[in-house]
């Protein structure tokens, strides 16, 4: 085993992080076309997109990599849409042998009692579903009929006995929806609640005059916070956005995983900090884990001592950071400022 060396890692934002997840898109191919969609238009021109045994050669060095730092390792098999890869229950059995824990990010409407009780025999540990807003306003942003087809999509995971989590991206589009949301996850059977805010990137670009300003997102946390008290005791309301876990006053994480917990790898083989930050710093076909962690653009992450504006000169940055997708989409420079947040003046 080589042993890998923390050095320009500040310790306050390593000192919290034992797990490190990697995000694979293992296709570019989806069933539905998502106003907000990161990717740039589906199935497009993408060329050298990764192959099966390239795929298992990526797990395996993951493995590897994270091992190297005595981390617990987690793979986020997603797309386009994973369910539409006939790989992917091999993909997952791959990394479950490797002591890795597994998850899909799904839009969930091809999730049949049949695909469940193969997602659990090849080891999946966990069912990540978006859910946009209740039927008219999810249905709006990702097409006529969706909502229900997730919603049952959800219900089969939750038979099936699999951990499952309800993703939203909230704009202004669905932050009237939020107490329904919960409540419709609760009575079909969802484990977990999470959020992340939108981003203008992809398609979501035309979204702009969706996001939420400061202060309607401080209206929004306020109303999360309440509903969390209401029903936290039915499910559980995940710790992700890092304003949203700084707003909780919960100083348990490091805030924003660019740099620190997470990397992404796209279906090309380009590696990105974080899906939603669109900065490709190299790619995996040619690049390692290990060089890709200790690139200036990881360090910079990490470090956050070239952060700008609030962010830059905030008491939180430690533990929060903001979050670099929202600075580089509204600012240009993923070392701007969070220009939602509404906790520093
Ligand atoms: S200024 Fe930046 S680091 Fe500070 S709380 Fe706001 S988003 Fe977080
Ligand atoms: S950039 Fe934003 S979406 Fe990406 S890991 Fe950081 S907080 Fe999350």
């Amino acid at each position: 085993m080589i042993g890998y060396s923390e050095k320009n890692c500040s310790q306050k934002t390593i000192k919290s992080r034992n797990l490190f997840y990697l995000q694979l898109h293992i296709n570019n191919k989806c069933n539905l076309r998502c106003a907000h969609c990161y990717e740039r238009g589906l199935e497009h021109k993408v060329i050298n997109l990764l192959k099966p045994n390239e795929i298992f050669e990526i797990i395996e060095k993951f493995q590897s990599f994270v091992k190297g730092f005595g981390w617990k390792g987690k793979i986020y098999f997603t797309g386009g849409e994973p369910l539409l890869d006939p790989n992917l229950y091999d993909y997952i059995s791959s990394a479950r042998n490797l002591g890795l824990v597994t998850m899909i990010l799904s839009n969930g409407t091809l999730i049949t009692e049949y695909k469940v009780r193969k997602l659990v025999g090849a080891g999946l540990n966990i069912a990540q579903i978006s859910i946009d807003g209740l039927e008219s306003s999810h249905d709006l942003i990702r097409g006529p009929g969706s909502f229900k087809k997730a919603t049952k999509g959800i219900e089969e995971c939750s038979k099936a006995g699999l951990f499952t989590t309800i993703m939203t991206t909230l704009g202004r589009w669905n932050s009237k929806d939020i107490e329904g949301i919960v409540r419709h996850a609760i009575l079909h059977g969802a484990n977990e609640f999470s959020f992340g805010r939108l981003v203008p990137e992809g398609n979501g670009i035309l979204l702009k005059d969706q996001i939420l300003s400061k202060d309607e997102l401080k209206q929004v946390f306020k109303k999360i916070k309440k509903i969390n008290k209401k029903y936290g005791k039915f499910i559980r309301f995940a710790l992700h956005d890092p304003l949203w876990t700084t707003y909780c006053g919960e100083n348990v994480t490091h805030g924003c995983s660019a740099g620190i917990s997470g990397i992404c790898v796209v279906e090309n083989g380009d590696v990105m900090p974080c899906r939603r930050l669109n900065s490709v710093i190299g790619n995996i076909k040619t690049d390692t884990f290990e060089t890709l962690w200790n690139s200036p653009c990881m360090i910079a992450f990490r470090n956050r001592d070239d952060y700008e504006g609030k962010c830059g000169n905030c008491k939180h940055i430690t533990t929060c950071g903001g979050c670099r997708a929202i600075a580089k989409a509204l600012t240009n420079s993923e070392f701007g400022e969070d220009l939602q947040c509404f906790l520093r003046s």
